[in-house]
């Protein structure tokens, strides 16, 4: 008996060699299992029969029963059409084709009764329905309690490939397998009373009800999640197992002198927390792998330092890196000012960093004496060589590609420990499978005496009202932030506006100092603008969304964001968190044109009711699904589910993570006979694609 895997769709009733390659092509369907994996994207009850009387405007499809009174071909050309007259006994409505009017011509009798399915639409005062699914009452399929509607390609459909086809094909192919491998083990099964593979594959293709559709839907869900969860644990099992990292046993002079001499403030709960668990890392003689998440102005920086300074009481270096030279120039500064008091040398390189500084920085960085090197991705070219690196943060991870990361300090024997921090908020279930490889602390606590940021949405109408406000702030000699949509390559258009609206804020707070910065100015005079506007040379920054991440200037209050529409839900929560660093009440004002869809308003709206990135994350999540979501499109994770969803899963991730940690407790290879099922299954399975460990 083949596997299902084994049997090539070619030779499925009804397939053939010519629809078999369509069907690879377009949807990758190649084996029986593909089919029968290849699940519908929403069912439609069938139960119910309309008539045409009962039409209306917003309906999806429905199904209608009667008679075609006659069939015409009308038009030429392109424009050639087939119309059938069909009548439920009350009404007629039109039933017209596009395609494969010849065979259709004479497919259907004028006076036999059939069951029309499809989505009525109004035009001229007359309903018609365009390719409609046609059944003769009593046929297979035909009246069933839900049909499935399965995802399919314009190609297939101009090749008269239906939802009805590929559903006719699932039920052939199920006939004609007699027995579909469980691979789940019977106490998984049990423990969570899941249906049984056939079973389930079975009902999610021709479901008798909703409730044994929606067991059928978790249990395929839930083994989709359970092997993706399998794979990442046993490699990070694996990882744990191997990496050897440095002994930090040492809180020593510099973490002490600075903490009880130099703190500018009292930790927050969550800093101390997170401190905590980085120190625990540090002498367990494995490497960390750590991701710190903590929302815009958690105050993370913070927590980089002490962790820098363990390193560095221990005898090591620790490098800072930074995506941005802004950001990294303002770690720098804000270091070397708190760190100064004690003796400990950082160091700043950059792209820009001149020729005679960065050799200096190469000797200390091999003689030992330089103590943290802050920097961009510079830090990663080949030259740059550590005498003992002993900790790397990464700062804003999102903005790196993995490969960089991959480049870090892959020369050196023990890999450094790795600290990555973000301001990304990922929602719980999907860090729990992104970062499943990684140890994740979370800075859930802002300092104290922040405000809230007050959100509002204005239209381009307003835009007076809004002038007059940040009048009102710069007389109080706060600072103000303006932010277009990204100059991307090319778009001059966007260049465009980005300088009319500079001319537009220079004429209209003529006594103001207005600093200008976007992403095609050369890396100089970008940071010498933006220093403006940190040093409070300038009052106003008109930018893009360079700024978007970490830059820390408390004195700015408002925030006001052009085009707010073409942001994402992330970008713009980041982008807020440039304000409120301060005591002071502050402001992000979102304009938009006065006509956006009442869905970019709804999106919008999320930003008006809520500070907490978290919230905002989850929404985000939910909106525009995981493979959206910044940062991890960027990394590159394989999002490659079928039906499972981690925005909305979450409590089946949860169980399928309990599920593969009890596994691999108890059979760590899972080399047990009554487990071999479930290897085969996982060795199809997709695993984590990056490996984590050479991060560093
Ligand atoms: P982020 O997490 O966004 O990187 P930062 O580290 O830039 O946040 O911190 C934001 C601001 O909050 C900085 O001005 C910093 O000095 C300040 N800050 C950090 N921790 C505390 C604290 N515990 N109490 C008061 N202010 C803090
Ligand atoms: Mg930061």
């Amino acid at each position: 008996m083949n596997s299902l895997r084994e049997r090539d769709i070619t030779y499925l009733k009804g397939v053939g060699p010519k629809r078999a390659e369509l069907l690879g092509k377009e949807l990758g369907i190649k084996s029986f299992r593909d089919l029968l994996y290849h699940f519908p994207s929403h069912y439609i009850d069938r139960k119910t029969m309309y008539r045409i009387a009962q039409f209306s405007g917003e309906m999806p499809y429905v199904q209608v029963q009667g008679r075609f009174v006659s069939f015409n071909v009308l038009g030429e050309g392109a424009k050639m059409r087939l119309v059938g007259l069909f009548t439920d006994g009350e009404r007629t409505m039109e039933v017209v084709w596009f395609r494969q009017i010849k065979t259709l011509k004479t497919a259907y009798n004028i006076g036999a009764t059939y069951i029309l399915f499809g989505k009525p639409t109004l035009f001229n005062g007359h309903w018609s329905m365009a390719h409609p699914e046609i059944d003769t009452p009593g046929a297979p399929g035909a009246l069933q309690g839900l049909r499935g509607v399965y995802p399919l390609t314009e190609r297939l459909r101009n090749q008269g490939i239906t939802s009805r086809t590929l559903f006719l094909w699932t039920q052939n192919a199920l006939a004609s397998v007699r027995e579909i491998r469980e691979f789940l083990p019977p106490e998984v099964l049990t423990q969570y009373s899941l249906m049984p593979l056939r079973e389930a594959l079975v009902t999610i293709h021709n479901p008798k009800d909703n409730d044994s559709l929606q067991r059928a839907k978790l249990r395929l869900k839930f083994e989709e999640l359970l092997l993706l969860q399998i794979n990442i644990q046993k490699y990070s099992r694996h990882r744990k197992a191997q990496a050897q990292g440095y002994y930090f046993p040492r809180v020593g002079t510099f973490f002490n002198r600075f903490y009880s001499e130099c703190l500018p403030f009292e930790l927050t709960g969550a800093q101390k927390r997170v401190i905590k668990e980085i120190r625990a890392d540090m002498i367990t003689g494995r490497q960390m792998n750590r991701l710190v998440q903590g929302d815009v102005g958690s105050g993370k920086t913070m927590v980089a330092l002490l962790t820098m300074l363990i390193a560095v009481d221990n005898g090591y270096q620790a490098a800072l890196m930074a995506p941005t030279e802004i950001l990294a120039q303002q770690h720098f500064d804000s270091l070397r000012q708190m760190l100064a008091p004690i003796g400990v040398n950082v160091r700043l390189l950059t792209g820009s960093t001149r020729k005679k500084q960065r050799d200096e920085i190469h000797a200390q960085l091999q003689d030992g004496s330089l103590h943290i090197l802050v920097g961009t991705h510079a830090l990663i070219e080949d030259n740059v060589q550590f005498a003992r690196l002993g900790m790397a943060v990464i700062d804003e991870q999102h903005r790196f590609g993995v490969a960089q990361r991959a480049k870090m300090w892959k020369k050196s024997q023990i890999a450094p420990h790795v600290l990555v921090m973000t301001a990304t908020p990922i929602p719980r279930t999907l860090a729990m499978t992104v970062y499943g490889d990684l140890d994740v602390s979370v800075i859930d606590e802002l300092p104290p005496g922040r405000k809230p940021v007050q959100t509002l949405l204005r239209y381009d109408n307003r835009r007076h009202d809004v002038m007059r406000g940040i009048g009102k702030q710069l007389a109080q000699g706060r600072q103000v932030y303006i932010v277009y949509p990204l100059i991307e390559e090319n778009k001059d258009l966007d260049l465009k506006s980005l300088e009319e609206g500079y001319e537009f804020i220079k004429e209209t707070f003529p006594s103001y100092r207005v600093a200008f910065v976007h992403g095609r100015m050369k890396p100089a005079e970008k940071d010498f603008q933006m220093q403006l506007f940190a040093s409070h040379q300038a009052d106003i920054l008109v930018a893009t969304t360079v700024i978007e991440v970490g830059v820390n200037v408390p004195n700015a209050s408002t925030m006001v964001i052009e085009n707010a529409e073409r942001f994402g839900l992330s970008q713009l929560h980041q982008l807020r968190g440039r304000v409120g660093r301060g005591a002071d009440q502050s402001y992000c004002i979102l304009m938009t044109k006065f006509n956006i869809a009442s869905e970019t308003r709804k999106r919008l709206e999320i930003m008006t009711s809520t500070t907490d990135g978290f919230v905002v994350a989850e929404a985000d999540l939910k909106m525009r699904g995981p493979g959206d979501i910044e940062g991890t499109m960027q990394s590159g994770i394989p999002f490659d589910l079928h039906i499972a969803n981690l925005a909305t899963d979450g409590p089946i991730v949860e169980m399928a993570r309990n599920s593969a940690a009890a596994l691999l407790d108890d059979d760590p290879d899972l080399a047990r006979p009554e487990h071999y099922p479930l290897r085969q299954a996982l060795l199809h399975a997709q695993g984590p694609a990056i490996d984590w460990s050479r991060i560093s």
